[in-house]
């Protein structure tokens, strides 16, 4: 039974964001269910499954419906999120506040290949634990005023023997800045340092449990296993074949009277899978809290040398904004915008596209070029998002649209491919209307 589950409307009908724990991922806020149809869409637990929206990737997860007790939405306790020019105030004075730790520099120089003046233009910072509530107080000081946090994405108010006082939401991990047209700093993601593991049943789908993973669980990598249940001993344990080591999960009693037909199967099939690698850096449903949301960031990339002297004029007065190319996350982004010496534009997922339309207008862009990692290619999904995207600019824009593509076997992202030394193909997928008439 899926008890006294907090929800808050969305903007669609039927739709409510979880406000207590996820019944997939047990994490609050941000995801996503459909009560009447059993339908959870968890933006951190992947599953087969998903799609992009504007507030990210939704995985589909199907839940009991009829275990979810009847419940009374409660309206949003967030901040509104203050408008961009004063979100790029406070988050530069942040930065300025913080510094990259040894573990991520050496991440962005030996995994990424990145030279320390990509590192130091491109203002990546580490976040932990104990710099939580001195950053907020140097900001507060610097601007002299505490309540300047109120509205801005990631900042909230805790309680201490003191009083209440100004922290920062999310785990530890590295920030990486997203950058509008004008380059204001307009949100942050992360990308966690120690992405969780979550335990995912197959064929029953028991609701609102929790399996516990033993201590001796140092767990890694993704595999399926049967959990068996034997005929009247209802086997009450998995075992978990990762990296040839075995590790055992345990269901304790009362979890596994929770199982809604529990022995009604000869077997059931648990998968381990890791949460999303880079979240959202937001502080909603916390006091004094805000979405990050509503619209949801994009992230122009322009090359390091010309995002070295941009000092917030509009993008296409510094660099050449006719052809822009769109990749999937802030990191890739950056990288492609060097090797390529292009504007890139860094989406959240490859569904989200729509958040690209806008900046592509005012920038005057011409040419659109796709560059989605290899992989996802042979994907059906992704195959599906793509015609949906192709639609989509055919009809709101006159811009051409391009596909880069590339062999696989020599790397899955933009990023990989041109580390390696080579450029994409480009086929073009909607030829501009213009151009058309032209011709
Ligand atoms: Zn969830």
């Amino acid at each position: 039974m899926i008890e006294n589950m907090k929800l808050r409307k969305t903007n669609r009908p039927g739709w409510f964001e979880i406000r207590s724990s996820c019944p997939i991922c047990g994490e609050k806020t941000w995801c996503r269910i459909n009560p009447k149809e059993g339908i959870v869409y968890c933006m951190r637990i992947p599953s087969d499954e998903y799609h992009d929206s504007t507030i990210g990737r939704q995985y589909k997860h199907k839940v009991d419906k009829t275990s979810i007790e009847p419940i009374t939405p409660e309206e949003s306790g967030d901040v509104k999120k203050k408008d961009l020019p004063y979100l790029d105030l406070i988050y530069q004075t942040m930065l300025s506040e913080m510094n990259l730790n040894p573990f991520h520099y050496e991440n962005l120089t030996v995994k990424r290949k990145m030279t320390d003046e990509m590192i130091r233009v491109r203002q990546y910072r580490s976040l932990s634990a104990d710099i939580k509530s001195k950053v907020p107080i140097r900001i507060g000081g610097r601007l002299r005023n505490m309540d300047s946090l109120l509205g801005v994405p990631g900042f909230y108010q805790s309680n201490g023997k003191n009083g209440p006082y100004w922290t920062m939401a999310g785990a530890e991990g590295m920030m990486i800045p997203f950058r509008s047209i004008r380059n204001e700093v307009s949100g942050f993601q992360i990308r966690l340092d120690h992405p969780r593991l979550f335990l995912r049943f197959k064929g029953v789908k028991p609701s609102g449990i929790e399996v516990k993973l033993l201590p001796s669980s140092g767990l890694k990598g993704t595999i399926v296993e049967e959990m068996e249940s034997q005929n009247g001993l209802r086997m009450a344990y998995c075992e978990l074949h990762i990296n040839n080591v075995v590790t055992k999960a345990t269901l304790t009693e009362k979890e596994k009277k929770s199982v809604k037909g529990w022995g009604e199967y000869e077997s059931i099939s648990i998968e381990l899978v890791q949460e999303d690698k880079y979240q959202w850096w937001s502080s909603s449903n916390k006091p004094c809290g805000s979405s990050i949301g509503g619209p949801l960031p994009y992230h122009l990339a322009l090359p390091v040398q010309l995002l070295d002297r941009w000092t917030g004029e509009l993008a296409s007065d510094i660099a050449s904004c006719d052809e822009v190319w769109i990749t999937e996350g802030p990191i890739k982004a950056d990288k492609a915008a060097d090797a390529l010496q292009k504007p890139v534009i860094g989406l959240p997922g490859v569904g989200a596209y729509s958040l690209a339309i806008e900046p592509l207008k005012e920038l005057g862009c011409k040419h659109v070029v796709l560059a989605i990692d290899a992989d996802a290619a042979v994907n059906p999904k992704v195959a599906e998002t793509l015609e949906r995207c192709v639609e989509y600019f055919a009809k709101k824009t006159d811009m051409k649209l391009s596909l880069a593509i590339w062999d696989m076997s020599i790397g899955k992202g933009i990023d990989d491919l041109t580390d390696s030394g080579y450029l994409p193909q480009i086929i073009c997928l909607v030829e501009s209307k213009s151009n058309k008439a032209a011709v």
